[in-house]
């Protein structure tokens, strides 16, 4: 949220949509982006803010158009989603990402963890467990690294399909988030219901964090239900030194945004290119 003249919390509503003839060629072209490679993940650090130190990563999808040059996810994800392509992007994202992280893991066993977005309708196919198993498989990465990143959406229609689905992956032992918390269906219950270990603040609160009274009190509220619920805390979109004074204040514990380090190819993200940049 933004601070508006008289102090009032605005709510950004960012708007994504392609013309329809747009989105009819853009659909075309993803059925085959991903046989010829055209997809690519970035990796954006996940940094623990008291020793300031790099955690882990999430995976973030790039789709470099022979022709449109760089599409953001913004623009295809929905497509993807309408069309059930994101079954096998999904599957491809979860494979590339685990065997990244594996191949960032050092000798003795530790290194970065990795976060891996999942949608709702590629959450909802009955492939899912068996795509993430498969990913840990092929990769071998400690399932312990691995973080799946899925929204409130999921929640609103509910049902045992869905705890069912939670728990066998937890089963798995890789750990869940709640992505872009505080934005969607806000029933509280959910938290003690299905088993999240860790809630992704929204950008939105963080934004209005140096600025507005109610996002501090919203993210400090927020706090208080981690402790009690003992749950992980991720700040997203942090993007200057203010909001992450502010963050750290709060005692938020982990954070990720433009000022702690961008998305950006592995080359890029890799553990060892962060510990050259840092000196
Ligand atoms: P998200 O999961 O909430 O990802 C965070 C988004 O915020 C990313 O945008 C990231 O680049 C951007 N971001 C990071 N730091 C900052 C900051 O300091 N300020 C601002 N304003 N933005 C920041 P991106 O990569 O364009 O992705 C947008 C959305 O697309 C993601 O939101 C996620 O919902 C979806 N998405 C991205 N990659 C994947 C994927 O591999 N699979 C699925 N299913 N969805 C994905
Ligand atoms: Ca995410
Ligand atoms: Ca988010
Ligand atoms: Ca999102």
């Amino acid at each position: 949220a933004k601070t508006s003249g008289k102090g009032r919390c605005e709510v950004f509503q960012p708007s994504h949509h392609a013309d329809h003839l747009d989105r009819e060629r853009l659909q075309a072209d993803l059925y085959q982006a991903l046989e010829r490679q055209e997809l690519v993940l970035h990796y954006q650090p996940i940094v623990d803010l008291a020793p300031r130190r790099i955690s882990g990563y999430e995976a973030l999808v790039r789709w470099e158009h022979p022709t449109r040059g760089m599409v953001p996810p913004v623009q295809f994800i929905t497509l993807a989603e309408d069309s059930g392509l994101i079954v096998p992007i999904g599957r491809w994202i979860l494979r590339e990402a685990t065997r990244q992280a594996a191949a960032w893991q050092q000798p003795d066993g530790r290194g970065p963890r990795m976060s891996v977005n999942v949608s709702v309708r590629q959450f909802q196919h009955p492939d899912l467990v068996d795509d993430v198993t498969e990913a840990l498989r092929a990769s071998g990465l400690a399932p312990d690294r691995l973080t799946l990143e899925i929204t409130e959406s999921l929640f609103a229609e509910d049902t045992a399909g869905t705890t069912q689905k939670l728990e066998a992956l937890k089963a798995l032992g890789i750990r869940l988030a709640l992505d872009d918390f505080g934005t969607g269906y806000s029933s509280l219950s959910y938290l003690r219901r299905f088993p999240i270990d860790v809630l992704k603040i929204d950008k939105s609160f963080v934004h209005g964090i140096a600025t507005c009274s109610e996002d501090r009190a919203v993210i400090g509220a927020i706090v208080a239900l981690g402790q009690i619920l003992d749950l992980v805390l991720v700040a997203e979109g942090i993007e200057t030194a203010d909001e992450l004074a502010a963050l750290e204040q709060l005692g938020v514990q982990y954070g990720q945004g433009y000022h702690l380090g961008r998305p950006g190819p592995p080359q890029h993200a890799s553990p060892a290119a962060e510990r050259r940049r840092s000196g």
